[in-house]
């Protein structure tokens, strides 16, 4: 799929999927130096314009060399949806055809962007509707970046986009390459502009990749843990045979995590598998001296799976134990569930398929 990137119908490259360097890089033979390099990038990531006729402060010549060879993306609107509790989203369609989803957060000051990084994802979970789909192709740096471009747009003058976490359909470290383009195109100054406090990785436990993004980027890092023993994690994450928990905890302990920086563990509580106190006192010994903040996340229920959410005086029991410990521990409250937003609710094929009949009622619009 890498061979890929870039690429769009009419041989044309897609300068939505290159970063600056590599962008510099492309135009210095067409006479483009960093300075003009810099104007183009900002009409494309800080305007949004796509048609290089407008592009004013950039010759004529220039112009239309670009044209000639290159193309400038958007990700279509399949519909936007708004939860009855503020969360949005916004379903895209790719120039392929196929469907992606990034869901809208608002928390208080924070203005959360959860994004997609695969059509699908191949981790095959069992408890996540995502993998039901198994893996489509990977999104390009552009289609990654695009989707806070198209929701900032959207949003009305007093709002912005706080905060991105990667984690809505995909595993974004099985996408590597495209994923270290898309959050270049995230932090640079002069197209999206984000913190890299303010950007998350959430990761299955792809151990290489984990260690290459940490070495290679200063985004935060966020584990899906949801297990305690390898046996148990074995049976609801499968990639715990190709990285097993014994070595994804050696390389969280080790990782060379910056000044103040902490891993976030995620860990989906499933009533009667993983919620017990006992299974509580065997995280916390997992993450005894690791710089770790867990985020507890009660299991979305939905029609396709038996799995059911931990009662609240459950999550509590757990949530307590672990906070009397030390641990920096918080709950995160299921958002957007009434539109099928929540976490692993993303890309079900039932819910694809009912988004998809409202959606032809809704397009562009708020449903
Ligand atoms: N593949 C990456 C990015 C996706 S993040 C990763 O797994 O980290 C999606 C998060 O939602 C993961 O932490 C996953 O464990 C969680 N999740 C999946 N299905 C869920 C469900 N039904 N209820 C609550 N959380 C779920």
């Amino acid at each position: 799929m890498d061979g890929e990137t870039g690429v769009v119908a009419e041989g044309k490259v897609d300068l939505k999927d290159l970063s600056f360097p590599m962008l510099l890089a492309a135009l210095e033979p067409l006479g483009f130096d960093r300075l003009r390099a810099t104007r183009l990038y900002k009409w494309i990531w800080k305007k949004n314009v796509r048609d290089f006729e407008r592009m004013t402060d950039i010759t004529g010549p220039l112009r239309r060399k670009l044209a000639a060879r290159y193309t400038i993306s958007a990700l279509g609107s399949a519909g936007v949806f708004l939860s009855e509790d503020g969360t949005t989203k916004y379903l895209w369609r790719t120039h392929d055809g196929y469907l992606i989803e990034s869901v809208l957060i608002p928390d208080g000051e924070r203005l959360t962007l959860c994004v997609s990084t695969q059509v699908g994802c191949a981790m095959a979970c069992t408890f996540c509707l995502t993998g039901d789909l198994g893996l489509k192709r990977n999104l390009l740096p552009g289609e990654i970046a695009d989707q806070p471009l198209q929701v900032s747009l959207g949003l009305p003058p007093d709002q912005r986009i706080t905060n991105i976490v990667m984690m809505g359909m995909g595993e974004p470290l099985h996408n590597y390459e495209n994923l270290v383009i898309a959050l270049d195109l995230y932090l640079n100054q002069d197209a999206l502009n984000f913190s890299h406090r303010k950007v998350t990785v959430s990761t299955v436990g792809l151990v290489p990749a984990m260690r290459r993004l940490v070495a290679e980027t200063q985004v935060n890092l966020a584990v899906s843990l949801n297990a305690t023993t390898e046996a148990q994690r074995a049976e609801v994450m499968p990639i715990t045979r190709r990285y097993s928990l014994a070595e994804l905890m050696a390389a969280c302990r080790e990782l060379p995590l910056r000044h103040r920086k902490r891993i976030t563990f995620e860990y989906v509580m499933m009533a009667g598998f993983n919620d017990s106190l006992e299974d509580a006192a065997r995280l916390a010994e997992l993450l005894t001296g690791v710089r770790a903040k867990i985020n507890l996340i009660p299991y979305n229920e939905n029609p396709e799976r038996e799995i059911r959410r931990p009662d609240e005086a459950a999550v509590r029991r757990f949530h307590t134990f672990l906070l009397d410990r030390g641990f920096c521990t918080s709950v995160r409250h299921t958002r957007g569930r009434d539109i099928s937003a929540a976490c692993g609710q993303l890309g079900g094929p039932d819910a694809l398929a009912r988004r998809l009949r409202r959606s032809r009622d809704s397009v562009g619009g708020v449903s």
